[in-house]
């Protein structure tokens, strides 16, 4: 017990000796900083993540985040669990704004740590919009968004000149829980990629509504499963099969429609770690020319 206590004090150290050779802030007492921690591999966090981490008070973690990080708290810090677990309702958002609020009146020093991007599907607006108007300090700290770096950790770059240029977003669970209503003629045609967040349940739903609105049902797709985390998983599968590949699926997972999904037949880096061959060729682009 004691060993890992000064272990953790020899990491906080570190990290405060890091923070100040690159004049980086610190967490100040009254503030909170809205911080991501990144898909859960702990080497994407940034580094004012991990140094809030060693600074705070008290932290008030998501479900998705890596407790792994959480051994870089003060062993005097609180931390308080303010996601979903096993089923139990989470504190409602009100709640939780609350309590930063409170907390930082109190003169603590306030971390919010949240799975990915605070911003992105994470409800890190609402909960500064609620700083703002307590006027309350704050800062974000943007993490790796499971849109973005759990496809990278697939092999599946976001965008590539010859598969998309552009890409959507998508919660597949709106407020209410139910699939979110959009004009998916419009985002059929407009986005070669689509990025399914929160989708699994209404994977089906929003595949039947792209293919009625025009896309192929043998497009291919992708469900990565833990991401970055141990126990990665990728499937590959069509548009039309999504449904039930995504029934399949082991949570949290993070969908992908596009042809980039291709591409991890070159680019799984990872799967290459543990042998698989990668194909330079992904697109048979030099397939195509030999033929033209
Ligand atoms: N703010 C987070 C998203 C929160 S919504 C971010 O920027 O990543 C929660 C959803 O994120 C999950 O339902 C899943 O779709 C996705 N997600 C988060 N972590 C993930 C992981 N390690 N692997 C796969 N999907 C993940």
């Amino acid at each position: 017990m004691s060993s890992t206590i000064s272990l953790g004090a020899d990491n906080r150290a570190a990290l405060r000796r890091l923070a100040e050779t690159l004049a980086l802030p610190h967490l100040q007492p009254g503030w909170v900083w809205l911080a991501g921690a990144g898909p859960g591999d702990p080497g994407l966090a940034s580094l004012h993540t991990l140094h809030a981490i060693a600074e705070a008070d008290i932290i008030l973690i998501d479900a998705l985040v890596n407790n792994a990080i959480l051994t870089l708290a003060r062993p005097d810090a609180r931390i308080i669990d303010a996601g979903k677990r096993g089923g139990r309702p989470s504190p409602s958002q009100e709640s939780i704004s609350r309590r930063l609020i409170s907390y930082a009146r109190r003169g603590l020093r306030v971390l919010r740590l949240k799975g990915g991007d605070p911003f992105v599907f994470g409800r890190g607006g609402e909960e500064a919009l609620a700083l703002v108007r307590a006027n309350v300090p704050f800062r974000i700290v943007p993490g790796v968004t499971a849109g973005i770096g759990g496809l990278a950790y697939a092999g599946i770059p976001v965008t590539h000149r010859d598969t998309n240029q552009a890409v959507t977003f998508i919660t597949g669970s709106g407020a209410s829980g139910a699939a979110p209503d959009l004009d998916w003629v419009g985002i059929a045609k407009g986005s070669p990629t689509i990025v399914l967040y929160m989708a699994r349940k209404h994977a089906g739903a929003i595949a039947a509504k792209l293919i009625e609105a025009g896309r192929p049902g043998d497009e291919p797709a992708a469900i990565i499963s833990n991401a970055s985390l141990e126990g990665q998983t990728t499937m590959v599968t069509r548009l039309a099969a999504l449904g039930e590949a995504a029934a399949m699926a082991d949570a949290p997972a993070i969908i992908v429609i596009g042809e980039n999904v291709r591409l991890a037949a070159g680019l799984d880096w990872l799967g290459a770690l543990s042998g698989r061959l990668l194909d330079a060729d992904p697109l048979g682009r030099s397939r195509l020319s030999d033929a033209g």
